[in-house]
């Protein structure tokens, strides 16, 4: 390092905890607009995370995936030397989302109260998901480990191809992601390195008995069918909430979707309304701006 495609990470406003590795983090966009009083994400609504007190973050970037919906550059990989220590991460968190969000600073920007900043300064919520697959870090317990002392709560998504590394962590919050509901699907739209069908299925399976959550992420005329059989992954999955949310056209997923994949939240919701009627879940809450649905448990 420094790689090209890293530069154009720092660009787009990537903060890297160091030179060798590819561990990083960046405030989303709802991290920003709360911080200048406006909404927070739907993690707000659902969960009650305040959104300019989060740190979205990846240990690597590295992933076994290239799915079409990705808003990162699949195509091109990022160069990681070594992977970056869980204490260099944990240390350096605070400075680089000061540093991410220099320019929000309550005296340069009228619009931020002195005491969202303050707040934003000392966050309490980091969101591994930034991109990449955490799981392919190999110290990803003992970062979390880290967080969770510390008083932070802690949401990992994963893409659940890394059951065994799943196992092993214990975050407040634990995603798995379920793009298909098949195998062909599958393949077709997440495009792993190898066929990782089986071991998403597993992962899926430990989700029950702890705080966990499936993304089903729904693109449009390619995984949006067969409700029936994306409820009897979550039926057997025990998780306690499903989130049922929408692709957007992002990033650099536009250069192979259209805006015609991206589904209106109104069928977002009624193909949600189709899982729930299909498994013991029902719907707990939406979010029309981000086009999610939230169906939580009812056993
Ligand atoms: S698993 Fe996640 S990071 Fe990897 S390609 Fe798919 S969406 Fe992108």
């Amino acid at each position: 390092m420094p790689s090209a495609p890293c530069d154009t990470l720092r660009r787009q406003g990537y903060q890297f905890f160091s030179r060798t590795s590819t561990a990083a983090l960046k405030p989303c966009m709802w991290c920003k607009r709360a911080l200048t009083g406006g909404d927070m994400c739907y993690k707000h609504q659902f969960y009650g995370i305040a959104s300019h007190r989060c740190v979205q973050l990846t240990p690597t970037l590295r992933c076994n995936q290239r799915c079409l919906f990705c808003w990162r550059a699949v195509e091109e990989d990022v160069p990681e030397e070594e992977e970056c220590p869980p204490e260099t991460i944990f240390a350096g968190v605070q400075k680089l989302q000061k540093r991410a969000l220099a320019g929000y600073n309550a005296v340069l920007d009228n619009t931020v109260t002195e005491e969202l900043w303050k707040e934003a300064l000392t966050p309490n919520q980091v969101a591994i998901s930034l991109s990449g697959e955490p799981t392919l870090y190999s110290r990803l317990p003992e970062l979390i480990c880290l967080f969770n002392s510390a008083g932070y709560t802690t949401f990992m998504v994963s893409n659940g191809t890394n059951p065994a590394m799943l196992s092993r962590c214990h975050p407040y919050q634990q995603y798995v992601s379920l793009a298909a509901p098949d195998r062909e699907t599958y393949l077709s739209l997440c495009r792993p390195f190898e066929d990782s069908w089986d071991r998403i299925r597993e992962s899926l399976v430990l989700l029950a008995n702890r705080r966990s959550a499936i993304r089903v992420t729904l693109v449009a005329g390619l995984n949006d069918f067969a409700p029936e059989r994306y409820a009897a992954l979550i039926q057997d999955s025990g998780a306690m909430f499903v989130e049922v949310k929408g692709y957007m056209y992002l990033g650099y997923s536009r250069n192979r979707l259209t805006r015609e994949n991206m589904p209106e939240h109104a069928r977002v919701r009624a193909f949600a309304e189709l899982i729930a009627a299909a498994c013991d879940y029902q719907i707990r809450d939406e979010n029309r701006l981000s086009r999610v649905v939230c169906l939580e448990r009812m056993t």
